[in-house]
């Protein structure tokens, strides 16, 4: 099977909607959706009426659970509050249902695992940020590869003898290796390149890859300004943090 992996819309249908695009050319068999479909950006109801008629088979994120009362909102920076507030306002009643049903956690088979943060603690939404945090996912892991999400930055924690942290945008994992992939970020990425990212996983050759894609980003942005969010969840797309 070869999947599209993708994670942190954030409510950013132009990021999505070129992400898609790019998808079409890959010839996948299925759509994984790590989470935080909503959140800081304009067009949360837009992005899930999408990712559903995809199909994507969806795990839920922090702020899809914030937006739906599951999870606090304590630790939101003030701008993610806002949006998650005006996010709370917006959406409709279906795709709230949506967003509360969505699981924390799915395996696809013995083929790989879905999880927006950490398999540890997934309703805590920790980071996977050093070989330390991914060793404890990795007791966890039921499978050879894990896809999260949540950081907002592309970076493969790959385990053969040792486990090895590389922001590469290609690997293969051979038969007795395993794998945490973070695919990057659709709506909002903090790596300091404002394409959108994703992934593709073949899971009999075991290969994935990261991929970058352009899009309008005034468009996002000025939708984020026109419906009156906090300017610094616009500003932060041209930057790309
Ligand atoms: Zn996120």
């Amino acid at each position: 099977m070869r999947y599209a992996i993708f994670g942190d819309v954030h409510a950013n249908l132009d990021a999505l909607n070129a992400v898609l695009d790019d998808i079409s050319s890959a010839d996948v068999d299925g759509y994984l959706c790590l989470g935080d479909i909503v959140g800081y950006g304009a067009e949360p109801n837009e992005c899930i009426a999408r990712i559903r008629e995809i199909g994507a088979v969806t795990v839920a994120g922090n702020h899809d659970h914030a937006a739906v009362g599951k999870t606090t909102i304590e630790y939101f920076n003030s701008e993610a509050r806002e949006a998650v507030l005006w996010t709370r306002e917006t959406i409709s009643d279906e795709n709230k249902a949506y967003l509360e049903g969505l699981p924390l956690v799915r395996k696809m088979g013995d083929a790989l695992t879905l999880v927006h943060s950490t398999l540890y603690a997934p309703d805590r939404f920790s980071y996977i940020l050093n070989p330390f945090d991914a060793e404890m996912c990795f007791q966890r892991l039921e499978t050879p590869v894990c896809f999260v999400g949540h950081s907002h930055v592309a970076l493969i924690f790959h385990k053969a003898d040792a486990i090895e942290p590389a922001f590469v945008t290609d690997m293969q994992f051979g038969e007795s290796e395993t794998a945490i992939v973070n695919v990057g970020s659709v709506g909002q990425p903090r790596d300091l390149d404002p394409r959108a990212a994703y992934g593709l996983y073949d899971t009999e050759s075991r290969r994935v890859e990261i991929r970058r894609v352009e899009y309008p980003v005034d468009f996002a942005i000025r939708k984020i300004l026109d419906v009156g969010l906090p300017q610094a969840n616009a500003i932060r797309l041209r930057l790309g943090r």
